[in-house]
């Protein structure tokens, strides 16, 4: 398999030769480069071929397929099938889904094509009646969308372009089979875009399982991410913690924090003690339910609450622009999930700062991050007074500071296969997105913001189904909300 890495970016958008109501909603974005992965993707995909995309979040791999996919549809606009979409993309998450989704609308907000959001979690009634009244793209998580199969609601016999986006995040989640079996009634002929921020044994397999004559391309933006980041940690025992997070959120820049707790438990605690402190700030988690979620991510996006407090695999995927600081309240216990977390404030090579709380215990967790990203974290407050003396003996004993520690990193990395449906979303500490970076020292903000993808709906989009164009098509159909 061929893989082309990291080539050097002499393409423009308009030597990419996208339909011009594509091109128009791309200036309205004020995208002005492809990125990498976009530079490399897209002119394969518009010529119909196999795409396997190795990029994480972040990279701007949404628009590399969505660009294409437009292109084609735009090539020949007409009504919908009832519940025959001509374009299935299959997503690990809600949140994943909805900024997809989002992206469709922006992109094609010009176009008069209807997208539909499908996932588990909601009543399935609704997205029935949403196909049945025809759709162009269908936007959907695997569970949700075996389900609409099985119950006859969704046809795949016009499927022309399958994308699956964070294949490796589907395998973890236990969704493999359930892609299997979707793949498996999809015609052949077909073009399919595979996205994969890894290329695990198994997510490899599938995409030969499924790809005719890929044209593989990747890019490695971990390193980028975290070259961009200014990265700190700062000593504080778990009662020091609180007091030590509103300080930090009162400093002047804050503009837009994300704050990581470990645990369900651990975010509500914090959105507490903060509360005390006189901080507004709300949580986002599994255990919190989809209406809840969807006002608290768009009231985050649009500035009405200015600290989030998250869980990893709540977090995942939410791409929100803007996030000046992430907070690590708890270390996670993988690495690389470090990595990910943190590269929530460097969206398409923005910079920002990352700061870590890090008690005795997560001393050693602290070293196997400055291994994996190759660089020293600067610690500040390591002799700290107000240290029980307990601990600090222990930590002592233990030797802290020493930096021939054997890694941890094996603990908690077993590759869960829990069945994590979409409609019962856990913790999952398998942190497995943050790539090997290869990062450089001194790591300092800079960089050029990039502007997302506008919210043609004024917000967060979660929800049951999303629709593209209210512009009435041809025959007078009225589409469902644009711009
Ligand atoms: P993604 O990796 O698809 O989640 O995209 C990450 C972010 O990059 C999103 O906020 C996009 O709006 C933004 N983005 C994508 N492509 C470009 C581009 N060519 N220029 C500027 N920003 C972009």
């Amino acid at each position: 398999m061929l893989i082309r890495k990291n080539i050097p970016l002499t393409v423009t958008f308009a030597s990419l030769g996208l339909a011009e109501p594509i091109a128009r909603a791309l200036r309205d974005e004020k995208y002005e480069t492809p990125t990498p992965i976009q530079a490399q993707a897209v002119p394969p995909a518009l010529s119909g071929r196999d795409v396997v995309g190795i990029a994480q979040t972040g990279t701007g791999k949404t628009a590399a397929f969505a660009l294409p996919i437009l292109h084609r549809l735009a090539a020949t606009e007409g009504r919908p099938w009832p519940k025959a979409p001509r374009v299935v993309v299959l997503c690990p998450t809600r949140e994943l889904g909805s900024q997809i989704v989002d992206s469709f609308h922006a992109y094609g907000r010009y176009l008069r094509l209807k997208t539909m959001l499908a996932i588990g979690g909601v009543p399935i009634g609704k997205q029935k009646r949403n196909l049945a009244a025809g759709a162009d793209i269908l936007v959907a998580t695997p569970g949700r969308l075996l389900d609409l199969a099985n119950e006859r609601a969704v046809s795949f016999d016009h499927v022309e372009v399958l994308v699956l986006d964070e294949a490796d995040r589907m395998l973890d989640m236990g969704f493999i089979r359930d892609i299997r079996k979707i793949v498996a009634m999809i015609p052949d002929e077909r073009q399919t875009l595979f996205f994969s921020a890894t290329m695990p044994g198994e997510i490899t397999k599938l995409a030969k399982d499924m790809l005719r004559n890929p044209v593989t391309v990747a890019v490695t933006p971990a390193a980028t991410t975290v070259e961009l980041i200014a990265q700190r940690a700062m000593r504080a025992e778990r009662n020091q913690k609180p007091a030590m997070l509103a300080g930090l959120l009162r400093e002047e820049g804050v503009l837009r924090a994300l704050v990581f707790t470990r645990t369900k438990h651990g975010a509500d605690k914090v959105v507490r003690a903060l509360s005390q402190d006189g901080i507004e700030a709300e949580a986002i988690h599994g255990n919190k339910t989809q209406g809840a979620r969807e006002r608290t991510m768009a009231a985050f996006r649009n500035g009405d609450i200015r600290v989030l407090i998250a869980t990893d695999i709540a977090a995942r995927g939410i791409d929100v622009d803007g996030v000046s600081h992430v907070v690590n309240y708890d270390l996670p216990n993988v690495a690389e999930t470090y990595v990910h977390r943190i590269g929530r404030t460097a969206r398409a090579g923005a910079s920002g700062i990352a700061v870590s709380l890090v008690s005795g215990e997560e001393m050693p967790l602290l070293r196997d991050i400055e291994k994996l990203i190759r660089q020293k974290v600067p610690l500040s407050g390591e002799a700290s007074a107000a240290e029980p003396a307990e601990r600090a003996g222990r930590d002592r004993n233990r030797g802290p500071r020493r930096d021939d520690q054997q890694p941890r990193q094996q603990q908690g990395r077993g590759r869960g296969k829990q069945r994590q449906r979409d409609d019962r979303p856990q913790q999952n500490q398998n942190g497995r997105n943050g790539g090997k970076p290869h990062g450089q020292h001194g790591a300092k903000p800079q960089g050029q913001r990039h502007n997302g993808p506008s919210r043609p709906h004024g917000g967060d989009n979660i929800g049951e189904v999303g629709f593209m164009s209210q512009r009435p098509r041809r025959g007078g159909m009225v589409q469902g909300s644009a711009h």
